[in-house]
C-alpha cells in the first residue's frame, strides 16, 4: 500500500489537499517537518497517513482531552487502531491502554504532554519502536501565543530520553514569526522541512454589521438558518446568559458555555453541541479550543472581540469541512469600551513588573484599535485580515460584506471639514464620540458640561446619521487628516494633513450603500434550507440522510460529523450512488466506513428514489466540491464576477 491507497481506503479521499503531500513525503523520507496551515486545512492527515506506512508506533502530543477523543474516534471509525492516554482514563483503563500499546495493538497513540515523563509511560515506551513523535497544536509550546502550555516544554526532554530519535513533526495554525521560531528551537527540529500554506479560508464569508438592535439581527439570521449549527460568541458571561436565554425562549435549540459554569455543566453543554443535540452554542471565548466539529455553518460575534488574532481563530471554527460558511461580526461602539475595560483591568493581575505590564497593555490597545478598524473599514475584509497577518494579495475577494455591498464613491468634504474644524476649535482635546456628538448637535450631558455647544461647529452636521459621521471620522484618521492618540483615553488631534482640508481639498471615500431589502429577500428564500451546498442537493434527501446519520451516531455514541461530514452527505445527494463502487466514489467514504454504514445509506437513497419522494438524479455536476470550484475561478472571471454583482444591484 502506498500513501494514495491509505488516503482512499481509510479516509475515502481521492487526492491530497494543498501542502499535505509535501509534508507526508518529507516525513516518509525521515525528515523533521513543521506544517503551518490554517484551521480546517487537514493537518491531522499529514501525520496520520505516514503513521500508517511507518513500521512502528506514532505518538501524537495534543493539548486537550477533547481533541484527542475526537481524533481517536475519527480514526477508529475509519478502521484504524488508535488510543489516547490522558487523565480522562481511570488508572485501570490507563494501564490496559499502556499494555495494549506495548503489545503493538495501536498504530497511533495520542498522549497528553504531562504524561510523557511519568514512570509508567517511560517504562511502556522502552519496549516499543517509535517511528514518529508528532506535535499537534505546536504553538502551545510558545509563550508568545495565547495558548501557552508549560507541559509542552517537556516534549523535548522526553525525546532526549529515547534511545533512538524518531522523526519529529509539528503542526500549527499560528503563523507569527516568534511562534514559528519557538517551535523550531524548543522542539529542536533538525534540518526540518517547513511548509506554510496561505491563511486564506476561501469558504468563509466575512460580514460586518452595525445593527441598532443586535438581538433582532440575530433572530432574523437564525430564522433563515434553522437547520444549521452555529456558535454565537459574546464578550461577557452576562451577555451569554441573556442571549442564550432569549434564544431558548424563542424556541431555539441553544446552549451556553462560559468560565462561570461548573466543569460538569460546561462539559455537558459542549457535548450536547458536538453531538448535534443542541444546534446553537452561545459562549464566551472560553469555548472552542479543541472543537473539531466540522459542520459549523456560521460563527456570529455578538460583540467585537479584543483583537484580530482572536477573531480569526474563533471565526475560523466555521466551515472546517470546506463548505461555504459565514462569519458575522455585529459591531457596536460599546464593544470598544468593554474591551478597553478588560485591558485596563489586566494591570497587576499577572506576575510581571510594571514596565512589562505597561508594554503588554500598550500592545493590546494597539491590537484593539486594528480590530476596531476592521469593523469600520470599507476595504475588502478578507484582504484586511490577511494583510494583518502579513499576507498581501488581491484587495477584492467578492465574498465579504464589503466586496458584496455596492460601493459608492461619495464626496464627504463638507462633513470632513466640519469634523476637522470642530477639533481645531475645541478648547480641550476629546475622544471621537464627543467630536461626533458635537457636530451632530447632541444635547447630552457630556457635550453641555464640556461647553461644546459653544463650539462654532456645534450642530453643523445635524442631518448626517451618526454611523456615517463615524465612518468619515475613521476615514480621516486612517488617511492622516486627523490622528487618534495612543493613551488610555484616546483623543482626536489635528494631524499632518488637517491643513489640506481647511484649505478646501475635496475628500471622497467609498461609502457602502444600504442594500435595498426587497432585493435580498427572494434570493434568501429561494434555497432556504441549503443555500450553500449547491443546486443539485435535494433538500429532502439531504434532510433524510442527516436524520439517518443522527440515528447511527446515537447508536454508536459518536458525534454525527464523525460518521460522515456534511460535505460527504451533500455529495451523496448529488451523485446518488446505487452500488458499492459508486458509494466508494463519494469523498469521505472509505472502505471501513462503507462496511459499517454504506449499505444503510444506499438503502435510504434507493427507497426515497423508488417511492418518488425525491426526483430523478440530476445531470452529473461538473465540480464535485465547492471549495475546488472556487479555487478554479481565474482572476479574469473573478473580476467579471465583481461587475456582475454591481450590475445586479444597480
Ligand atoms: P486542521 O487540523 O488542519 O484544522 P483537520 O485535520 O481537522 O484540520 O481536517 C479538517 C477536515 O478536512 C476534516 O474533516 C478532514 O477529514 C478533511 N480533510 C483532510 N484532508 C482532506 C483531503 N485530502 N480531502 C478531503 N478532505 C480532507
Ligand atoms: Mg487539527
Amino acid at each position: 500500500m502506498d500513501k494514495y491507497d491509505i488516503l482512499k481506503k481509510y479516509f475515502g479521499y481521492d487526492s491530497f489537499r494543498p501542502g499535505q503531500e509535501t509534508l507526508v513525503d518529507a516525513i516518509l523520507e525521515g525528515r523533521d517537518t513543521l506544517g503551518i496551515m490554517p484551521t480546517g486545512a487537514g493537518k491531522s492527515l499529514c501525520y496520520q497517513v505516514p503513521a500508517l506506512l511507518m513500521p512502528g508506533i506514532t505518538l501524537v502530543i495534543s493539548p486537550l482531552i477533547s481533541l484527542m477523543k475526537d481524533q481517536v474516534t475519527t480514526l477508529n471509525q475509519a478502521g484504524i487502531h488508535a488510543a489516547y492516554l490522558n487523565s480522562s482514563l481511570t488508572q485501570g483503563q490507563y494501564l490496559i491502554a499502556l499494555r495494549n500499546m506495548r503489545r503493538g495493538q495501536y498504530k497511533i497513540v495520542y498522549v497528553a504532554p504531562e504524561r510523557l515523563l511519568t514512570e509508567s509511560f517511560q517504562e511502556a515506551v522502552r519496549g516499543i519502536t517509535l517511528s514518529m513523535v508528532s506535535v499537534d497544536e505546536a504553538h502551545c509550546i510558545s509563550q508568545w501565543g495565547q495558548d501557552f502550555r508549560p507541559s509542552y516544554l517537556k516534549i523535548h526532554d522526553f525525546i532526549e530520553t529515547l534511545p533512538v530519535r524518531p522523526v519529529i513533526s509539528a503542526f500549527t495554525a499560528t503563523a507569527t514569526r516568534e511562534v514559528r521560531e519557538d517551535i523550531l528551537a524548543l522542539l529542536d527540529l533538525r534540518d526540518p522541512v517547513t511548509l506554510t500554506t496561505g491563511f486564506d479560508r476561501k469558504n468563509l464569508k466575512f460580514i460586518v454589521q452595525h445593527p441598532r438592535d443586535k438581538m433582532k439581527t440575530v433572530l432574523e439570521y437564525l430564522k433563515d438558518h434553522e437547520q444549521e449549527c452555529g456558535i454565537i460568541y459574546c464578550l461577557t458571561r452576562k451577555t451569554v446568559e441573556e442571549v442564550c436565554e432569549r434564544l431558548q425562549r424563542e424556541g431555539y435549540s441553544a446552549t451556553r458555555y462560559h468560565a462561570g459554569l461548573s466543569d460538569r455543566e460546561r462539559q455537558q453543554n459542549q457535548e450536547a453541541f458536538i453531538y448535534d443535540q443542541k444546534q446553537i452554542m452561545v459562549a464566551t471565548n472560553a469555548f472552542g479550543m479543541g472543537i473539531d466539529k466540522s459542520n459549523i455553518r456560521y460563527v456570529i460575534h455578538y460583540n467585537m472581540p479584543k483583537n484580530i488574532e482572536s477573531y480569526y481563530q474563533e471565526a475560523g471554527r466555521a466551515g472546517r469541512d470546506g463548505l461555504p460558511s459565514e462569519c458575522i461580526l455585529l459591531y457596536a461602539g460599546q464593544d470598544v469600551i468593554t474591551n478597553q475595560f478588560f485591558i485596563e483591568k489586566m494591570e497587576g493581575s499577572e506576575a510581571m513588573d510594571d514596565e512589562t505590564a505597561r508594554q503588554v497593555q500598550e500592545r493590546e490597545r494597539e491590537r484593539l484599535k486594528k480590530m476596531t478598524f476592521y469593523c469600520t473599514t470599507n476595504e475588502c475584509l478578507r484582504a484586511y485580515i490577511l494583510g494583518y497577518f502579513g499576507e498581501y494579495g488581491s484587495n477584492y475577494c467578492g465574498n465579504c460584506s464589503n466586496c458584496l455591498t455596492q460601493f459608492e464613491e461619495s464626496d464627504v468634504t463638507g462633513i470632513a471639514a466640519n469634523l476637522v474644524g470642530c477639533v481645531r476649535e475645541s478648547r480641550w482635546t476629546y475622544g471621537m464620540t464627543m467630536i461626533i456628538d458635537t457636530v451632530h448637535g447632541s444635547k447630552n450631558a457630556k457635550v453641555l458640561r464640556g461647553r461644546m455647544n459653544e463650539n462654532p461647529y456645534y450642530g453643523s452636521c445635524e442631518e448626517v446619521p451618526l454611523y456615517q459621521l463615524r465612518q468619515v471620522m475613521n476615514h480621516l484618521i486612517l488617511n492622516g487628516y486627523l490622528q487618534l492618540t495612543d493613551d488610555n483615553y484616546p483623543v482626536v488631534r489635528l494631524a499632518e494633513r488637517s491643513g489640506e482640508l481647511l484649505e478646501g481639498k475635496t475628500v471622497t471615500m467609498k461609502v457602502a450603500k444600504e442594500q435595498p431589502k426587497e432585493k435580498r429577500k427572494p434570493e434568501k428564500e429561494k434555497n432556504r434550507k441549503l443555500p450553500k451546498m449547491g443546486q443539485d442537493v435535494d433538500p429532502e434527501l439531504f434532510a433524510q440522510l442527516r436524520e439517518l446519520r443522527l440515528e447511527m451516531a446515537r447508536k454508536e455514541k459518536v458525534p454525527p460529523y464523525i460518521i460522515f461530514s456534511d460535505k460527504t452527505l451533500a455529495q451523496m445527494c448529488t451523485l446518488r450512488p446505487r452500488t458499492r463502487a459508486q458509494m466508494l466514489e463519494v469523498s469521505g467514504v472509505g472502505e471501513f466506513k462503507y462496511e459499517k454504514y454504506g449499505e444503510q445509506f444506499l438503502q435510504k437513497i434507493r427507497e426515497l428514489s423508488a417511492d418518488g419522494t425525491i426526483p430523478e438524479k440530476p445531470e452529473p455536476p461538473e465540480e464535485t466540491s465547492v471549495g475546488e470550484a472556487e479555487e478554479n475561478i481565474s482572476g479574469q472571471e473573478k473580476k467579471s464576477g465583481k461587475r456582475a454583482v454591481k450590475q445586479s444591484l444597480s
